[in-house]
């Protein structure tokens, strides 16, 4: 499996925001972000996408997502509400080989329409 940026943020070669760790999960600021509240939730698992994950994951991906809803408790967006996305592959607008899930919120966020371009 090759190194991605986010296996360097996660062995900490690359620095990083940290807003959650434990065994299986990191979890740190995205360096762009696309709202007031954007971080990024990783398995420390190298999965490359979510067409990799396998039956054993099951549990993992479940875990990201309890983490998420603490995160966004933590992070004060709970109550607005937020968005969880997985970006996968070319098509789904992936940028980096290694699963990843986006937590955002802290603003009214947009419609996503799924065409290229027109979307938030
Ligand atoms: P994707 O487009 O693959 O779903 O999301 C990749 C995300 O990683 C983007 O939102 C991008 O801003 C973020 N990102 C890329 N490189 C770095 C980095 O070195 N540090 C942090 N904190 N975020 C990064």
């Amino acid at each position: 499996m090759s190194e991605t940026i986010f296996s360097k943020i996660i062995d900490g070669s690359i620095p990083s925001k940290k807003v959650f760790e434990n065994e299986r999960i990191y979890a740190f600021h995205d360096i762009q972000p696309a709202a007031p509240v954007h971080v990024l939730i990783v398995p420390k698992k190298p999965i490359p996408s979510l067409d990799d994950i396998a039956e054993e994951d099951a549990a993992l991906i479940g875990e990201i997502h309890l983490v998420a809803a603490k995160l966004a408790r933590e992070l004060g967006i709970a109550g607005g509400g937020y968005r969880v996305i997985n970006n996968c592959g070319d098509d789904g607008g992936q940028t980096v080989p290694h699963l990843h899930f986006h937590l955002l919120g802290g603003a009214k966020l947009g419609a996503l329409t799924g065409i290229s371009g027109s979307h938030n």
